[in-house]
């Protein structure tokens, strides 16, 4: 036996043991909140202390230190079971890697390791009200003092925010340069007393996100992530890993739009026969694959340290019209019972309800596009008429 497969069987061993098989019947959770918090901190430490968090992060900052073979065969194995580890997704998958990528020695050293435990939870502090697509138009502001900074402003859209210990912010350090300029990212303790935090809720219910308010909120020096002022760069480097975890997960049960779950649903409607109802799961099928397969060439470049620059946007825009594809898919198959609900349907009604929010998280399909066609393609650019004027000097609704 190879030594990934080794790792397989370990891991599909550990799974079946510690782990609770796919439910179609639970909830879909939107918010990750279905199990109490410190059942998910529980299991990630569980996680953790078995070798699979981590993976492919170096051991000395508490990862395996293992490659992308390893880390896609534990996500084929976890494909059939529900980890209650939704809490965590944003911190493993945004912040943690951009520290890993440019933080400082001390700072990799007292963040990552907790994070990997499941003793700390993190969020992403990036949107604003007067500016999502256009994050470099932010107007938090970050102000020197004698030693450190102070954060004032707003940010929305936050998810996990409500539970989180820690978040990765931009705010705005230099007023008199271009917007993209003055900007740094920091650290920020989501426990001072200066962080207020406010539910938002969706058309499903539930909360996944929120509105965060700083109130002179105090920072060291040392919670700068890369250099002051250079923080357009550390956002770039963040949104492209949000962009390859977004883009490129595996093919799961779990996913109420994915291929096994619509597979399913259609065989329990009597539909699995009906050619038009086929041939679309046939479709779904082969997208969903050629995702997989993509998000795996992504990891595997991204884990040797290579550049995979524009093509984290491709694989989050194929994911979010994926899911938008599948949830009209869906829709036909559950025909007029959408209205009614019930126990069999009511977690793909969820994901239908969801579908658009994932065109949007991590950047819309239209930005991805603009990416796209400016990076991969060689198109034009766009103008960006305000890319050289001081910020101070631009009109923006304050
Ligand atoms: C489920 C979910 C989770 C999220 N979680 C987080 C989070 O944890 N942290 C965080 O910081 N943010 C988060 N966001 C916010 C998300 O990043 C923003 O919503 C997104 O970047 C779009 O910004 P906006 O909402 O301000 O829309 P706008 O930027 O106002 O865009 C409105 C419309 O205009 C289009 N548009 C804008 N500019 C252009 C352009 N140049 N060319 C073509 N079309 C354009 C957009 O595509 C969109 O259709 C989340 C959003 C969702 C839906």
């Amino acid at each position: 036996m190879s030594s990934i497969e080794e790792f397989r069987a370990r891991a599909l061993a550990w799974l079946e043991k510690n782990a609770k098989p796919f439910d179609e019947a639970a909830e879909y959770d939107l918010e990750g909140s279905s199990v109490p918090l410190e059942e998910s901190k529980r299991f990630q430490k569980a996680l953790w202390e078995a070798g699979f968090a981590g993976i492919t992060w170096p051991r000395e900052y508490g990862g395996q230190g293992l490659g992308p073979e390893e880390l896609i065969a534990f996500n084929q194995e976890a494909a059939d079971f529900d980890l209650p580890v939704g809490p965590f997704v944003i911190g493993l998958g945004m912040p943690g890697p951009t520290i890993l990528e440019l933080g400082t020695e001390a700072q990799k050293k007292r963040y990552l390791p907790p994070l990997l435990r499941g003793d700390e939870i993190w969020c992403q502090l990036f949107s604003e009200p007067s500016g999502g697509s256009d994050v470099a138009s932010l107007q938090t502001t970050a102000r020197r003092t004698g030693n450190g900074w102070v954060i004032n402003g707003q940010k929305v859209w936050t998810s996990g925010a409500q539970w989180s210990d820690f978040g990765t912010i931009i705010a705005r350090t230099d007023p008199t340069v271009p917007k993209h300029q003055g900007i740094t990212m920091f650290i920020v303790d989501m426990h001072h007393p200066g962080v207020t935090v406010r539910p938002l809720v969706v058309a499903t219910g539930q909360a996944p996100f929120n509105e965060v308010f700083f109130d002179n909120v105090e920072v060291p020096t040392d919670a700068v992530v890369g250099e002051v002022n250079q923080g357009w760069g550390a956002a770039v480097v963040m949104l492209r890993n949000e962009r390859v975890t977004i883009g490129t997960g595996t093919r799961a049960r779990s996913n109420p739009l994915g291929f096994d779950s619509l597979l399913e649903l259609a065989r329990a409607r009597e539909l699995e026969t009906d050619t038009a109802v086929r041939r679309r799961l046939a479709m779904l099928y082969a997208r969903e694959s050629s995702l997989t397969a993509y998000g795996r060439v992504l990891h595997e470049e991204t884990t040797a340290g290579a550049e995979i620059g524009a093509r984290g946007s491709a694989a989050k825009l194929a994911g979010a019209e994926l899911a938008l594809w599948a949830a009209d898919l869906a829709q036909d198959i559950i025909g007029s019972d959408i209205a009614l609900g019930g126990a069999d349907v009511e977690r793909v009604i969820t994901a239908i309800v969801a579908a658009p929010g994932g065109a949007t998280a991590g950047g819309t399909n239209e930005i991805q596009r603009n990416i796209i066609g400016e990076r991969v393609l060689g198109l034009a650019k766009d103008p960006g008429v305000d890319r050289n004027t001081p910020f101070n000097q631009l009109k923006l609704s304050r």
